[in-house]
């Protein structure tokens, strides 16, 4: 009964110190999250870029439509223009009609 009674006392004070300081317990939680998140993402990184294709450089163009600079590969190219993406084509186009 005695070692009950000291189990509830302490199981209210730990409560009562979870509550007080849950905003705390929340950001620390939050960023061991981050840290975690962020070393994983890193490690992730680092194994890609081996993968990635660095050696060639590639031309960037700069979009006329909304002025985003691309890599002439992936951009796409219309009379001499190049656009960032086939929506600023599109855009350009309809501006053209109208
Ligand atoms: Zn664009």
């Amino acid at each position: 009964m005695k070692w009950l009674l000291i189990l509830l006392i302490l199981a209210v004070v730990v409560g009562y110190f979870v509550y007080r300081y849950r905003k705390h317990i929340q950001t620390a939680w939050f960023m061991y999250q981050t840290f975690r998140r962020m070393k994983q993402s890193r490690n992730a990184s680092q194994k890609q870029v081996p993968a990635r294709d660095t050696s060639k450089d590639s031309e960037l163009v700069r979009c006329p439509k909304c002025g985003k600079w691309a890599s002439k590969e992936e951009s796409v190219k219309l009379k001499g223009d190049f656009f960032c993406s086939l929506l600023c084509l599109e855009e350009t186009m309809a501006e053209k009609v109208l």
